[in-house]
Order: C-alpha cells, then sequence, then structure tokens
C-alpha cells in the first residue's frame, strides 16, 4: 500500500503539486489522466523519489519514505519506473538489461538473474530477443524489456509514464496487453496514459489531474460516464 499525505512539490515560484492526499491499496491499478502541465509526471516522479517534494509524506507499505533515517535507496528498489523513453542501457544486451539490477542491488548470483530474466522475457513475449541490443528491436520491444527489467527487481508497484506514447500505433497494442496481464496478476501499478480506452477497463480508479492536485477521482465508469466537476467533463468531452 502506498499513501501520500498533504504532498506538495514547487519549482521556484511555481507550485506543481499542492496538497496531495491519496492512499493506493495492493493490487490497484491508477490511471492518471489530465491535461499536459499539470504535473502527473512530477507526482510520479515524486513517488518514485526522483524528485525531493518540498512538503507533506509519501508511506510504503509502512516505511515513511521521507522521513530522516529511511534508505532511500532501499525503498526506492521496491517501486519499479517505465518511461515514454524506454531507457535502456544502449551499450548491454537484452539479458544484461534485465539482470545488471538483481545482480548489482539485490546482490543475486549470475545464474539466478539469468535464469528469472529468461522467465520474464518470456512473459512480456521477447524471449527470442535475449542476446541482441537495444538498437536491434522495435519500439514495442524495447519497452516490454523495460517492462521485464523492470518487474526483474521485485518491485511491489510500477509507475509508468506514458508507456506507450513514443510507440508506432501498431506497436502500442503488446505493450498495453503486458500491462494487462500484470494488473491480472496483481500487481499495483499507476499509469499515466492518454490510452482512455485501456484506462477504463483495465483500473480500479481513474486520477484526474488538474490545478495542482487530483482534482477527482473515481472508478472508471464514474470519472468516464458521469464526472461530477466541470473541468473532468470538458476533458473527457475533448479527448472522446
Ligand atoms: P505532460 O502531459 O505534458 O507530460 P505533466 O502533467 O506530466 O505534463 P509535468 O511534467 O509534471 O506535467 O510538469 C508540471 C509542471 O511543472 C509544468 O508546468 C512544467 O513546466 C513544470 N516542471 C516540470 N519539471 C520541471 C523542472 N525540472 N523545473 C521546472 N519546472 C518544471
Ligand atoms: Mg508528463
Amino acid at each position: 500500500m502506498i499513501r501520500t499525505e498533504h504532498l506538495s512539490k514547487r519549482y521556484g515560484s511555481l507550485t506543481v503539486l499542492k496538497d496531495i492526499s491519496v492512499e493506493i491499496a495492493d493490487g490497484e491499478v491508477i490511471s492518471i489522466i489530465g491535461p499536459s502541465g499539470t504535473g502527473k509526471s512530477t507526482f510520479l516522479r515524486c513517488l518514485n523519489l526522483l524528485e525531493k517534494p518540498d512538503g507533506g509524506s509519501i508511506t510504503l507499505n509502512g516505511t515513511a519514505l521521507l522521513a530522516p533515517g529511511t534508505n532511500i535507496s532501499d525503498a526506492r528498489k521496491k517501486i519499479g519506473m517505465v518511461f515514454q523513453g524506454f531507457n535502456l542501457y544502449a551499450h548491454l544486451s537484452v539479458l544484461d538489461n534485465v539482470t545488471i539490477g538483481p545482480r548489482k542491488l539485490l546482490k543475486k548470483s549470475k545464474a539466478e538473474a539469468e535464469q528469472k530474466a529468461e522467465e520474464l522475457l518470456k512473459l512480456v513475449g521477447v524471449a527470442e530477443k535475449v542476446n541482441s541490443f537495444p538498437d536491434e528491436l522495435s519500439g514495442g520491444q524495447k519497452q516490454r524489456v523495460a517492462i521485464a527489467r523492470c518487474l526483474a527487481m521485485e518491485p511491489d508497484l510500477i509507475l509508468f509514464d506514458e508507456p506507450t506514447s513514443a510507440l508506432d500505433p501498431t506497436m502500442v497494442s503488446e505493450v498495453l496487453a503486458v500491462i494487462r496481464r500484470l494488473a491480472k496478476e496483481g500487481m499495483t501499478m499507476l499509469i499515466v496514459t492518454h490510452e482512455m480506452e485501456f484506462a477504463r477497463n483495465v483500473s480500479t480508479r481513474i486520477f484526474y489531474m488538474d490545478e495542482g492536485g487530483i482534482y477527482e477521482e473515481g472508478t472508471p465508469q464514474q470519472i468516464f460516464e458521469s464526472p461530477q466537476k466541470e473541468k473532468t467533463r470538458a476533458f473527457i468531452h475533448k479527448i472522446r
């Protein structure tokens, strides 16, 4: 379970996040939607401690991540992140991309890390690319390797920031299929996405972000069929 209380983030005089308090239970899949510049990426980056919040707290499975004395690198191992741009290590093979984290950070043996990597590459459908390098892969394959790399760290939670936005339309569905499968298996995930049909089908809840916070949240049915606030309604209407 991850919880934020009164989370805030400023860049200079610009307040991007103000007073975000949410609780996400294990196994929930949250899609985050909203206009550009409303802090969706910043929110994920704060949860993952890639950005330092200016105020408030984040609690992951009972550990207060921002408390003095909390080992941030231990906490971050529990939170996976998948970006729009894949961020694979170009000079490493697919196998090495997936095993480097478990070997270096989880201190797994080479054999154990490789066995797990092969399982995960099979799960995401790129087992045959195990010895390829990132620039030999399609965008969809790269993103599926990035997901396998993330899973190899055995995270409690995965954050996705527009995982399909950089992909050709033909490759979007193969990546969404992998995320859908993780959802079925009970992985806790927060996904910033513009894929509304996907968000509607896969999510337990939708967060609509605007005005520096989670402006409206609810089940997919509530947000897509009967949003309560005018701005939410306008956004949903526009993207239809
Ligand atoms: P998009 O849908 O376009 O990805 P977003 O909702 O993810 O937008 P963020 O990237 O979180 O928005 O940015 C929120 C606001 O914070 C924007 O006004 C942006 O210009 C500003 N911002 C983001 N990162 C920084 C930074 N490192 N320094 C200064 N301002 C920043
Ligand atoms: Mg963004």
